[in-house]
């Protein structure tokens, strides 16, 4: 018989940073765990089929907050173990009942493309609901202790989608703006513009280090700069626009 791959994959950067993949579900989404000397921070907690909080547990070394990038499924499903969560204001209506697709839907995204646990029963899925304990704006730092994270608002793929820079590591966790992959800014809670300012915005960060919210880790940091100038041109010549199509580049497309 053929060994399972294990739901959660850790995979350790360095001392105090952590990644937590699920590589059972063709998104294969990554969730990042800091460690700073007074607290954690969780960026993501992932698909929410299984508890990610039995892996955060025995890695956190302080009492853990968690924040999202954005608030779709796949970012939040392990919210439910994290009273303590920071979101953006402009996704907080997402979280109160406003969110665009129902449910069914996003249960048949969740069995999508995946090996699930056995038994599991996808009727049981719900869409994270709750009131965050800081709202973010854009501009704040998330102080753990030995560890600055800085909060960059970076709409596009989502209204209130942010991305987190560590200046003193170089790192920046950049959730679904990039990453190798369909990239996807078509649906009607997207803006093309707005992604392409996002990419300007993270493209001016001396960042050593790509930390994706989906697909291959092994990014190199000028991928940031290569999107974009991809999109650059796109906008140039018209076509940075809902319903404009899908453009592929090597192992990246992004579909408006
Ligand atoms: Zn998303
Ligand atoms: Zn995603």
């Amino acid at each position: 018989m053929q060994a399972q791959t294990p739901w959660f994959t850790v995979d350790q950067v360095d001392p105090d940073t952590y990644i937590i993949s699920e590589y059972r579900h063709w998104e294969e989404t990554h969730c990042y765990l800091l460690n700073g000397k007074d607290r954690t921070l969780l960026i993501d907690t992932g698909l929410g089929i299984c508890d990610i909080s039995r892996v955060v547990e025995p890695l956190a070394r302080g009492p853990v907050t968690a924040v999202a990038t954005h608030i779709h499924w796949d970012h939040i499903g392990g919210h439910r173990h994290y009273p303590d969560f920071y979101a953006h204001e402009a996704e907080l209506d997402w979280l109160q009942g406003g969110f665009p697709q129902p449910i069914q839907l996003i249960r048949g995204y969740v069995v999508d493309r995946c090996q699930l646990p056995q038994g599991y029963d996808v009727s049981n899925y719900e869409f994270f609901q709750g009131t965050p304990t800081r709202v973010l704006q854009g501009g704040e730092t998330i102080h753990l202790g030995g560890r600055d994270i800085q909060v960059l608002h970076t709409p596009g793929h989502a209204p209130g989608h942010m991305c987190f820079w560590e200046e003193g590591r170089g790192y920046l966790f950049t959730g679904d703006l990039i990453y190798r992959g369909l990239l996807t800014a078509w649906f009607p809670s997207t803006d093309p513009q707005a992604y392409l300012n996002s990419l300007e915005q993270v493209a001016a960060l001396p960042a050593q280090r790509l930390f994706p919210g989906h697909h291959d880790l092994d990014l190199p940091p000028e991928l940031r700069l290569q999107m974009r100038d991809r999109l650059r041109e796109l906008n140039q010549a018209g076509k940075l626009h809902h319903g404009s199509g899908t453009y592929q580049y090597g192992d990246w497309a992004i579909q408006l």
